[in-house]
């Protein structure tokens, strides 16, 4: 199973030929497209958008709404306005349960999560919940890591005002059903909030047929730059959403006593965007529709299939979620009583690198009843040889550890 992209792509994996980078969950290598295309609007079109009155600030804004354009297009988001940039999942994520939250929660109202998110999608709403006297309920997992909808379907009522839950699991690769959690919140009138950062890197989203009323992702893991990110909004709930953070470029009309807010997207994004970010973004969108998400998709699978077969046959491997055929490209691990970080800095002498820890998911840890687990994920520039090594180290630490 060869790489899906040439290695040659990437700067740092052609510079780096003996890197075997498996920790894309974490964060994804970026293509030359992608830097070029950053470069290039700091080379010919920097201007702060929006304020100037001259021709290079109208090309910078033309620049920043194009990269709208093309990041909603790949999240299949046919109202544009309704693409708000953020910093990241996190920041998106906070946006809603700060803003839609403070203003639509008070006591005796639930918020519901479920028991396998990243602390991005749970402590924001263990927050919000605790400070407007909402219930905060967490719904159990079904034994392959997803969410359980029946448990789900038994616990929503008129009180749950939000339903919080992933598209795919960081720690188990786990690929959550979107429609039947929006059909089943739809039910009780509830908001859904998807967190794609997992799902956008790996698969189509189709944001307008999954019917979410909020999707969050990091242009970081899906080949764009650090410190970008979406929320996507559905038109009627975005609008209703009191403002997060004031100041400029938000506004309609500033008052000494009051002001009015300017429409979507603006209202959203207070102050000078990260036009770079955006550009950043949307070549990497541009870079992953040329390759196909089918085709990225059906990689990490067949990747992680191979991956799955190879380090479960490794006798003293538990490998935590659910079977290869119902996982995206992620695969976490315990090897005996070897600590994950201890694994990770044997793998590490061999440049092999994997994440090891609780991955920010500390309430799924306990569930799965460990304290951290090691993680190798794969992304498009992985192949075949990437999990032979892996593999082969694997054996090796285990050597290592039973000889000490
Ligand atoms: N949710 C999930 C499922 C994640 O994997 C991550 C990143 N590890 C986040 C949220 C947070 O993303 P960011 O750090 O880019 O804000």
């Amino acid at each position: 199973m060869p790489a899906l992209v040439p290695r040659s792509d990437f700067s740092l994996l052609s510079t780096n030929p003996n890197l075997v980078y498996l920790d894309s969950a974490a964060t994804a290598q970026k293509p030359r497209a992608v830097l070029d295309a950053m470069n290039d609007f700091y080379e010919t079109d920097y201007a702060n958008p929006h304020r100037g009155a001259y021709a290079l600030s109208a090309r910078a804004t033309e620049r920043y709404a194009r990269a709208r354009g093309a990041v909603a297009r790949f999240f299949g988001a046919s109202d544009e306005a309704c693409v708000i940039f953020t910093r990241g999942t996190t920041d998106s994520l906070n946006v809603v349960a700060a803003a839609w939250g403070r203003a639509n929660l008070g006591a005796g109202d639930e918020v519901i999560v479920t028991g396998a998110e990243h602390h991005a999608n749970f402590v924001p709403w263990q927050q919000i919940a605790i400070e407007r006297g909402a219930t905060f309920t967490i719904c159990p997992l079904a034994a392959d890591g997803r969410a359980d909808l029946e448990a789900l379907a038994a616990m929503v009522s008129r009180r749950t005002k939000v339903v919080a839950f992933n598209h795919v699991s960081n720690v188990l690769g786990a690929i959550n059903d979107v429609s039947t959690i929006v059909a089943i919140a739809g039910r009780v009138g509830a908001v859904t909030v998807c967190d794609g950062a997992q799902g956008a890197p790996h698969m189509s989203v189709g944001f307008d047929a999954l019917g979410v009323d909020f999707y969050a992702a990091s242009a970081h893991k899906m080949l764009g730059p650090m410190g970008t990110g979406v929320l996507i909004g559905q038109r009627e709930v975005l609008e209703a959403m009191p403002p997060y953070q004031t100041g400029g470029d938000m506004i309609a009309f500033v008052g000494d006593e009051r002001t009015t807010w300017n429409e979507l997207p603006h209202r959203l994004e207070a102050g000078t965007p990260n036009v770079a970010g955006a550009v950043g973004l949307a070549a990497a969108c541009d870079y992953l529709t040329a390759l196909g998400m089918d085709a990225v998709a059906a990689h990490e699978r067949a990747l992680v299939r191979f991956a799955y077969e190879r380090v479960s046959a490794i006798e003293d491997v538990r490998v935590h979620g659910p079977g290869a055929a119902k996982r995206s490209g992620v695969l976490s691990f315990t090897v005996g009583d070897i600590h994950p970080h201890d694994l990770a800095s044997l793998l590490d002498e061999r440049n092999i690198c994997i994440r090891a820890g609780h991955h920010c998911a500390q309430p799924l840890m306990r569930r799965l009843g460990v304290a951290a687990t090691a993680r190798a994920s794969f992304y498009v520039y992985n192949d075949e040889n990437d999990v032979e090594m892996l593999v082969a180290a694997l054996e090796s630490a285990k050597r290592v550890f039973a000889v000490a």
